[in-house]
Parts: structure tokens; C-alpha cells; sequence
């Protein structure tokens, strides 16, 4: 009877971490590396890495934030133009937006 427990039980981590591998396809992390992580150190700490890694495809873009009016430009200005058509000299912040 102990046997059949250990066996089911083994099946399930199994399960587990075929089904990480599975989902990982899209993750920056890869499944080779989900694989491994979830095998060797238990689906708790695969599935962690899962959840912290980014997807696969991430586009990293420069932006120029005016720090008044919030608006975001592509390009570097050297103040913001709509706080300057209303008499506000403001420099322009650069931040990197991540987007999917
Ligand atoms: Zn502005």
C-alpha cells in the first residue's frame, strides 16, 4: 500500500514538472532550465522561477517624461514643449518603458 502512495506521489511531481517545462515555452527562463530547476529543486522553486522570469519577447523602449505634465516623448527634447507654451521651462526625465 505504501508502495502505490509513493508511486502516486511521484507521479504527480512528474505531472508538475512537465507542466512547467510546458508552460515555460514563452518565458525568457526557456524549458530546459524550468526543467531542471523544477525537477532537481522541487515544482515550488520551478514554478517561483517561472513567475519571476519575463516572457520571451520584451521590447525595451527609451522614453522622455516631462515631469509637470506627465507626457511621454520618444525623443530627446531639451524641455518639454506643451509646459513651454504655457510658460514652464521643464527638463525632460529619461525612463525605460518594458513593454510586451
Ligand atoms: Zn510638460
Amino acid at each position: 500500500m505504501t508502495i502505490a502512495i509513493y508511486i502516486a506521489i511521484g507521479l504527480v511531481y512528474l505531472l508538475l514538472v512537465i507542466i512547467l517545462t510546458t508552460l515555460a515555452k514563452n518565458k525568457r527562463i526557456g524549458p530546459t532550465r524550468t526543467f531542471f530547476i523544477s525537477f532537481f529543486l522541487t515544482p515550488v522553486l520551478g514554478y517561483l522561477a517561472y513567475r519571476s522570469s519575463d516572457p520571451r519577447h520584451v521590447i525595451y523602449s527609451k522614453r522622455y517624461v516631462c515631469q509637470r505634465c506627465g507626457f511621454e516623448y520618444t525623443e530627446d527634447k531639451d524641455m518639454c514643449p506643451n509646459c513651454k507654451k504655457e510658460g514652464y521651462e521643464v527638463d525632460l526625465k529619461q525612463v525605460v518603458r518594458k513593454s510586451i
